[in-house]
């Protein structure tokens, strides 16, 4: 198996009570599980064998694409989120955040209204492309990476991510995600990415 299951850096009940136990038993145990399961059927004997898991979802497309993206979106999403999250940007991420929403609360609010927008199942992201921020929505699997942004932080919006919870509650779970995204991580993914 060339590709395996990122542990995730937390216990399973360690986001309770924004996102439960269950949730990540099912969203990551089984849902994200199952993207590198196929992923490794299906470039099992083939020359994306020899390559990673971003060369793959920069190149491939059809069942190898959404296979690959889903697995690469899921261990972006679960390792921003921590149980001792810094819950505000600092530096020079703070500062692009200002320059290009105007406020990190005026980030927020688009970021989830983005998210919450959605028609369907999907990502939210916030990426820098070139010297600027920018908010976009994607279906199902997609990624920034494919159109040349550097992806900084991503809510996964598909139902299996939120229903234990919030049943068809989108806009909830968005908005208890600032309460256990680490801004530490995002700080970090924005430094290299200048
Ligand atoms: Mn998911």
């Amino acid at each position: 198996m060339k590709f395996e299951l990122p542990a995730l850096p937390y216990a399973l009940n360690a986001l309770e009570p924004h996102i439960s136990a269950r949730t990540l038993e099912f969203h990551w145990g089984k849902h994200h599980a199952a993207y590198i399961d196929n992923l490794n059927r299906l470039v099992a004997g083939t020359p994306l064998e020899d390559d990673t898991l971003e060369e793959i979802v920069r190149r491939a497309d059809g069942a190898v694409f959404n296979n690959a993206a889903q697995a690469w979106n899921h261990t972006f999403f679960f390792y921003a989120l921590s149980p001792a999250a810094k819950l505000e940007p600092e530096g020079r991420l703070a500062e692009a955040l200002a320059r290009d929403f105007g406020s990190f609360e005026q980030f927020k609010s688009a970021f989830a209204a983005a998210g919450a927008g959605l028609f369907g199942a999907g990502w939210t992201w916030l990426s820098l492309r070139g010297d600027k921020l920018e908010i976009t929505t994607g279906s199902n699997a997609a990624n920034p990476l494919t159109s040349g942004a550097a992806p900084l932080l991503t809510a996964d919006v598909w139902e299996h991510a939120y229903y234990l919870d919030y049943q068809n509650r989108r806009a909830d779970f968005l908005a208890t995600l600032w309460q256990v995204t680490d801004w530490n991580v995002v700080e970090k993914r924005y430094e290299g990415s200048l």
